[in-house]
């Protein structure tokens, strides 16, 4: 592990990007439908159990949350700061519209023009991996995403999965990860994968 998250916490909500912190440091974006273990994958990657919870007023789902991670590297011990980003939860609605209409409108203004952001997480359950809201949200970055900006799918509840439909869900998505909170796999894949994109440049997977 050349580097890990050895720091986390809440920096603030923003319900509009007057109120997101100043655009400076690397930011990884982390997207997803509700339910899919969000909450529960940043609090994994970053060892701090209930940061992603305690930050979220009931009722308040729609506010965007800014963290402070701090990632320090092995060999130097020299210490880097990013920001996670984590999105409200989309395809909560009985019937989602397509997501032009609700989540795209309200969220464009934080995710399409701030160059800071690095990287887009987009979280899907390894369980429904086609899921046609998870495909437009796909599309819907690949339309105005950076030549410095990467795109990473990444399944979720892969314990839920044996090894034939783990074998073809990474055959339909290749460049996917696959990650398991509850059985803590692939979570420090990722927890380098975002050190070595955001802080080093490293080619998008
Ligand atoms: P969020 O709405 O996306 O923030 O999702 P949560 O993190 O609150 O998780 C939603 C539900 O999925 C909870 O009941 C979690 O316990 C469960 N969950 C989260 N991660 C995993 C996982 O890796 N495996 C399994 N089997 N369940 C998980």
């Amino acid at each position: 592990m050349p580097a890990r998250i050895v720091d986390a916490s809440f920096v603030t909500s923003a319900s509009k990007i007057e109120e997101a912190p100043p655009e400076g440091i690397g930011e990884v974006v982390f997207l997803g439908r509700s339910n899919v273990g969000k909450s529960s994958l940043l609090n994994s990657l970053t060892h701090r159990k209930g940061l992603a919870k305690k930050s979220a007023t009931p009722g308040k789902t729609r506010l965007i949350n800014y963290f402070d991670v701090t990632y320090k590297e092995d060999e130097t011990g020299e210490k880097y700061r990013i920001h996670f980003v984590d999105l409200p939860g989309f395809g909560y609605a009985k019937v989602s519209k397509s997501m032009k209409y609700e989540w795209q409108r309200s969220l464009n203004a934080f995710i399409k023009n701030r160059r800071t952001i690095r990287l887009f997480v987009h979280l899907r359950d390894a369980r429904h991996p086609n899921e046609r809201i998870d495909d437009e949200v796909r599309d819907y970055i690949a339309t105005f995403i950076g030549p410095d900006q990467c795109y990473l799918e990444v399944f979720t509840k892969s314990d839920k999965l044996n090894q034939k439909e783990l074998g073809a869900l990474l055959r339909d998505h290749p460049g996917a990860l696959v990650v398991s909170n509850l059985k803590k796999r692939g979570i420090e894949k990722l927890e380098r994968l975002i050190f070595d994109i955001v802080i080093k440049g490293a080619p998008c997977p």
